[in-house]
């Protein structure tokens, strides 16, 4: 992938593209998986949704894709032609799922074409969209292959493609590297930061890694179990692009600590409750 230099995310972010106001989410079962979480996503923003497992990070991510709706509060898309998640069009959210969830029996190009397809977009009409997506993640040369001919790490690039492939406004990803072996997550962080920098996506990315939140965001946002909720904001200023030299200043150690620091708290706090 070929990339350009990069403004730093406060030049990037914008207007809010979606606002979460005082949601709280309770499951039938009595689970309170979100209390009274506040949020604005801006435009152009990569925040990280980052606390330790049953912290309603992935029921924040569900709801902002309009899969399951808030118990109270509410989520609000402000441009009009935004104005609830179930009513998406295409292209307006790209989901990417902890596992690559291909169609095995169908080839890379057909997978990622499969969003198209159920637009009505025919297979001809969605090529230079879908080699364009496939070239975003370096996989234009196996188009033709199948998932099975494929790493872990390739499958989820193909998984991020068929994400990327209606071009969304903004991309949901829900811890979608903790499969995968150190190097390889190492390579796709290095790669969807490269990524984001060139194009300016709005990326809410869900994880319990405080070196990958930290690598990555413009923003992190910390979150503590039982209830689940907001319990920290810390915005990472450091510069773009960020790769090795970042990855071992003081600044990253510093905002490691930090986030680090948060994390324990919110893992006490569960605790004492
Ligand atoms: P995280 O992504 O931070 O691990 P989740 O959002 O998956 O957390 O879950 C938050 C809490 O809600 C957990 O206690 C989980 O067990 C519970 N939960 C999630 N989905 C459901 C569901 N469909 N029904 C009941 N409880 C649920």
């Amino acid at each position: 992938m070929s990339l350009a230099a990069s403004s730093p995310p406060s030049a990037l972010s914008g207007r809010p593209i979606v606002r979460l106001e005082h949601v709280s989410k309770t499951f039938s079962n009595g689970t309170i998986a979100l209390k009274d979480m506040s949020l604005t996503i801006g435009a152009g923003e990569f925040i990280s949704l980052l606390g330790p497992s049953g912290c309603g990070k992935s029921t924040a991510l569900r709801m902002l894709a309009g899969l399951g709706e808030p118990s109270s509060g509410k989520i609000v898309w402000p441009d009009p032609a935004e104005k609830s998640a179930s009513d998406k069009s295409e292209g307006e959210i790209g989901f990417v799922f902890q596992e690559p969830t291909l169609m095995p029996w169908a080839t890379v190009f057909k997978n990622v074409w499969l969003p198209l397809r159920l637009k009505g977009i025919s297979q001809a009409a969605a090529r230079p969209r879908v080699m364009e997506a496939l070239e975003m993640v370096g996989l234009d040369k196996f188009a033709d292959s199948y998932p099975r001919e494929l790493s872990g790490g390739m499958k989820m690039r193909v998984s991020i493609a068929r994400a990327l492939v209606t071009r969304p406004r903004i991309l949901l990803m829900d811890e979608p590297f903790a499969a995968l072996d150190e190097i390889t997550r190492q390579k796709l962080n290095d790669d969807l930061l490269r990524l984001w920098e060139q194009f300016g996506w709005t990326i809410v990315f869900v994880t319990h890694s405080v070196f990958e939140s930290v690598y990555l965001s413009s923003r992190i946002v910390v979150m503590a179990a039982r209830p689940g909720r907001v319990i920290d904001e810390i915005d990472v200023d450091a510069p773009h692009p960020r790769g090795i030299g970042f990855r071992t200043s003081q600044a990253y150690g510093d905002y490691c600590r930090r986030a680090s620091e948060s994390l324990l708290s919110a893992i006490g706090a569960a605790d004492h409750l």
